[in-house]
């Protein structure tokens, strides 16, 4: 379901990432590069604790203000999707800087982009019945992923 992004893409999200970043006067360090390199691909939309460890592996001094700042700086000139939810750690999406919809597991808090081929006519009915100029759209499905119902099959509670 997830079209998982491939490397060349990845790398096409980070040189626009990075030359953004430059025409801003930010520097690029190898750190904020493994920064960039971690929201480009996305894997699972990380949030900023899971960023600052992935990077921390390969460059341990780096601190997670670091993190932060290329963080907002990306949402600030819409190159960093951000996805809040209540309770929860913000998470972030590099590959698709964009709105689109997603698909989150309530258990293992996974989350996925679907690729949802009616959301052009749901946009377009809600522009139709309240004549207004779509700009954007939020929409987000909770649920149990595939691999959360191979450990405890669904029970009734989808809280
Ligand atoms: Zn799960
Ligand atoms: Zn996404």
């Amino acid at each position: 379901m997830e079209p998982h992004p491939n490397s060349a893409d990845v790398k096409k999200r980070m040189h626009s990432m990075v030359s953004k970043l430059r025409e801003h006067d930010f520097r690029i360090t190898p750190q904020r590069l493994a920064v960039l390199r971690v929201l480009a691909a996305s894997e699972g939309h990380p949030s900023v604790e899971r960023i600052y460890e992935t990077v921390r592996q390969k460059f341990p001094t780096t601190s997670i203000a670091t993190i932060y700042k290329t963080v907002n700086l990306l949402k600030q000139i819409n190159e960093l999707l951000e996805i809040s939810f209540p309770g929860g750690s913000n998470r972030y999406d590099g590959y698709k800087p964009f709105p689109h919809p997603h698909v989150l597991c309530v258990r293992c808090k996974k989350i996925i982009d679907p690729d949802l081929g009616s959301l052009k006519d749901i946009t377009a009915e809600a522009a139709d019945q309240t004549g207004f100029d779509i700009l954007s759209h939020r929409l987000d499905f909770f649920g149990i992923c595939g691999d959360c119902k191979k450990e405890q099959p669904t029970t009734a509670s989808t809280k």
